[in-house]
């Protein structure tokens, strides 16, 4: 048998949500890799709507706003989808249990670049407490006035960070060995190895960071514990005039709560990547749109409110990893019925 007709054919994969960027670095990883997969580019998000966008494909791409819930899920099962490959590191977005009951694997990239997000965080702190964004318009505007613009200096401040996995950890080191700032952390999987060497120092509960913190930053997963870990019933808990910043997950803090806390005046200035409804308006141009959520209008008013559209991960390194582990995940789930990322339902 000649080695043309042995190759098996690509396996045919729906890729949900994408954007330009995406497609460069899948199909450069897919190239790479001697094209082991098909792929169909599709920029709707996964929904109970778009689903049916899926048939005649053993596999689906998909990032942090498709929607994979258990219908979903059956859906998917009914047109032959075996496989589903996350191209982000958190997965709240997929029913683990139902895709397990289903018998569909489901794979991640567990780790991307968390310097892109670590760094990206920094900038954000920087840009918050120093007010760059301002400045930048106000310049361009030919005024040059400082009034308004007064920062305060990270070093010697104690930024508190909320979770200390590969990114809470990468943001502590930059914050403590960069700018000689007193990193504390919580989290209740403490490493404490890593922690030592970078200069972090962990407390045992949760309020004794809120209480010190004049930064806090997040950067726990959104699970069932951690939904709204800033609330009604932490934010009276942290220092009056505290800096809050979120390049983790929108559903961390209920946005009712902190603009109530920015409207008092008891949190001083917010830098935020994600929102917990971002997925009706990020990646996507919303300009000619009106925001119908009055609570993300509302937020995006605020002075000393900094928003980004989840745009942390962006760096050329994250999306070629991103890309590479992907593909690698796929080959693998077929080939094998597992591979070095897959996702477990107890996961
Ligand atoms: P990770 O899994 O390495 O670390 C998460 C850490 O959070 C773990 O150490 C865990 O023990 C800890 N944790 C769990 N529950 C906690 C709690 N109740 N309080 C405090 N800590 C708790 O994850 P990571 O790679 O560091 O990523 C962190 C998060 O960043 C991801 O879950 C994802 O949501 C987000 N993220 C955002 C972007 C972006 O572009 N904005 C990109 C990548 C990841």
């Amino acid at each position: 048998m000649s080695e043309e007709t042995t190759q098996s054919a690509p396996m045919k994969i729906a890729v949900f949500g994408t954007r330009k960027y995406d497609q460069d670095s899948l199909k450069a990883a897919n190239d790479a890799a001697g094209n082991p997969l098909e792929f169909t580019f599709i920029e709707a998000l996964l929904d109970p709507m778009t689903t049916i966008l899926a048939a005649g494909h053993i596999g689906v791409c998909l990032f942090v706003n498709d929607i994979c819930d258990s219908a979903v899920l059956e859906h998917l099962h009914s047109l032959g989808v075996r496989f589903i490959a996350l191209r982000c590191a958190g997965f709240n977005n997929v029913d683990l249990k139902a895709a397990a009951r289903l018998g569909i694997k489901v794979a991640r990239v567990p780790s991307y670049s968390p310097e892109a997000v670590a760094e990206f965080c920094v900038g954000m702190i920087m840009t918050v407490v120093r007010k760059y964004h301002k400045a930048y318009n106000r310049v361009r505007e030919g005024n040059f006035l400082l009034d308004g613009l007064l920062g305060f200096n990270l070093h010697g401040k104690t930024i508190g960070i909320i979770g200390t996995g590969k990114i809470g950890l990468l943001t502590g080191r930059i914050l403590s060995r960069g700018f000689n700032a007193n990193v504390i952390a919580y989290d209740p999987y403490p490493n404490r190895a890593a922690a030592e060497e970078y200069g972090i120092e962990y407390v045992e509960k949760l309020d004794d960071l809120l209480g010190t913190s004049d930064i806090i930053s997040l950067h726990c997963p959104l699970m069932e514990s951690t939904s709204y870990i800033i609330s009604d019933s932490t934010i009276p808990k942290m220092k009056k005039g505290v800096v809050l910043i979120n390049t983790s997950r929108g559903g961390l803090i209920d946005t009712y709560a902190l603009i109530r806390g920015l409207k008092s005046g008891h949190i001083a200035a917010v830098g935020l990547d994600v929102y917990e409804r971002e997925s009706s308006y990020f990646f996507a141009d919303s300009s000619s749109k009106v925001i119908d959520d009055d609570t993300f209008a509302r937020l995006l008013s605020f002075y000393n409110v900094f928003m980004t559209g989840h745009q942390a991960f962006l760096t050329t390194e994250a999306l070629t990893n991103i890309a590479d582990t992907t593909v690698l995940n796929l080959v693998d789930l077929q080939a094998t019925g597992t591979c070095a990322c897959i996702l477990e339902a107890s996961a």
